[in-house]
């Protein structure tokens, strides 16, 4: 049973309008996120109950919900569109976690809304499990994301590049308000309503902004620090999002909406993970340079709030504070402690490396920290083995110097392996759970969800997860429908 307090509600009407689910035919529980479910300390025989798949499904509204559709506009890959919105989900209603933080539940795939457009309103299973272990492998390596507590499968028939079956996917995460919500606001000219979402932000998300004396000026400059981070974080764990439209970013700084996402494998900078982008607007290594992009469509909705210095002002602290933390997250991988001169180069040539040799990205920082420095052998790295050679030359004088500060061989490996996973969501082993959770078996699903959910550790019930692609996985090919 959950105790809802919604507060969205509380906004004015331009941002949402109240939508009741739809159900789906024939619903069953495929998987519960039980670690999440443990964090929020939820009652776990209650979401094996009929009650909860029934709300899960769209049959029906748990008591205290008040589901709504939410509005919003946003520019997707360039151009403007004021017609966007939750047009296959709503927001069902907000419950507080025991550590005292408010949450949105949202339930994806719930059905046609008013903001559906041409839409079915439906999520397909495919992408619903793509989302979910997305939200789990981001989560355990630090990057702020959504997750999702529960995947609810079916018999309904969609229609995407074959006929699929549809899914709904329960998610939960402090916030839903997307950059398009001021966007909206903005260029429809509704600026007391943006004001009252501005306030809302600040209260619910930006509480520090409110000892400022512009707390305008403290929302904004909290969503580009936080957008910078999540950037640099991006960046450092391999992560493609894939559709950076700005109705995709959430104003808490958080991984939001997966499509055709892709984490790196064979390191290739730019690698474009949506097959329907064209022109690689989204390519990963733009990632950092559309992040700001986006932030300036959104600081033009704050000209309603800030004089344009202010908001040149704000924008100017972007570049820093994502080199400031790709810098610090990078030495981390590493194993180096406080960045000194001569690091950034020094990762740079790394980064160089596995690109000519075609290496593979999660597995050389493994490589790095599973072996003593001296004991590396570069037999295995083609006609870039000299290269390697020199640039572990390099890489060990800078471990030296670190460790006449403070640490041993064996606690440079254990720092590494803290923070650089074995187990990485493949493209691959994304399919290979979806092709079983599709003829009903959702076992694989589980054991690799556990993998991601603790992806440093090695154990040997996973270890056919931490392989690289194999060769039939080459041409997976992962589209924007979902
Ligand atoms: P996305 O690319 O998933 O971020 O979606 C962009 C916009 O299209 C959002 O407003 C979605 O709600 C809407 N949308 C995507 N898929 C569907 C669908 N199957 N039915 C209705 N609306 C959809
Ligand atoms: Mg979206």
């Amino acid at each position: 049973m959950l105790a809802f307090d919604n507060s969205y509600v509380t906004l004015p009407t331009s941002l949402w309008r109240r939508q009741r689910p739809t159900p789906i035919q024939n619903a069953k529980l495929l998987t519960l996120n039980a670690a999440l479910a443990t964090e929020l300390e939820l009652d776990i025989a209650w979401w094996h109950s009929p009650e909860a798949l029934a709300g899960l499904a769209g049959d029906g509204v748990w008591p205290g919900a008040d589901p709504v559709a939410m509005k919003y506009a946003g520019h997707q890959f360039g151009g403007w569109n004021p017609d966007l919105g939750d047009g296959r989900g709503v927001l069902l209603g907000e419950i507080i976690s025991p550590q005292g933080q408010r949450l949105d539940l949202h339930l994806k795939g719930s059905g046609p809304t008013p903001f559906s457009r041409q839409g079915d309103g439906r999520a397909v299973l495919r992408s619903s499990i793509r989302e979910y272990l997305a939200g789990e492998a981001l989560h355990a390596l630090g990057v702020p994301s959504t997750r999702a507590l529960a995947i609810v499968s079916s018999t309904h028939p969609v229609r995407r590049e074959r006929m699929e079956t549809a899914a709904t996917l329960l998610r939960v995460t402090p916030c839903h308000i997307r950059f398009g919500h001021f966007e909206w606001l903005f260029h429809s000219n509704q600026h007391n309503d943006l004001r009252d979402l501005a306030d809302y932000c600040i209260e619910r998300y930006y509480p520090e902004a409110k000892a400022q004396s512009k707390p305008y000026m403290g929302l904004l400059e909290g969503i580009i620090k936080r957008t910078a981070k999540l950037m640099a974080d991006w960046q450092c764990q391999g992560f493609a999002h894939g559709v950076m439209n700005t109705d995709n970013f959430s104003i808490a700084g958080e991984t939001l909406d997966f499509g055709p996402y892709g984490f790196l494998e064979q390191y290739d900078p730019y690698l474009i993970c949506n097959h329907s982008d064209h022109n690689g607007r989204y390519a990963w290594y733009l990632q950092p340079s559309v992040g700001l992009w986006n932030l300036n469509a959104l600081a033009q909705s704050f000209t309603a709030l800030l004089s344009i210095p202010e908001i040149e002002l704000a924008l100017a602290q972007y570049e820093p504070q994502l080199v400031k933390h790709y810098d610090q997250c990078m030495n981390a991988k590493l194993g180096l402690g406080a960045v000194q001169d001569g690091d950034r180069d020094l990762v740079a040539g790394w980064l160089a490396l596995l690109q000519r040799a075609k290496q593979d990205y999660p597995q050389r920082f493994r490589w790095l920290s599973e072996h003593d420095i001296a004991d590396l052998s570069t037999d295995d790295w083609g006609v870039q083995a000299a290269e390697v050679q020199q640039w572990l030359q390099r890489y060990q004088q800078r471990v030296e110097k670190q460790k006449a500060v403070d640490y041993s061989e064996p606690e440079r490996q254990a720092a590494m392996q803290a923070v650089n996973p074995c187990y990485v969501l493949r493209n691959y082993l994304a399919q290979q759970v979806i092709e079983a959770a599709e003829q009903g078996d959702a076992k694989p699903l589980e054991l690799l969800t556990q993998a991601l959910q603790s992806p440093f550790t090695r154990r040997s019930e996973l270890e056919h997860f931490d392989a690289a692609a194999p060769e039939w996985a080459s041409c997976l090919s992962i589209s924007c429908s979902s």
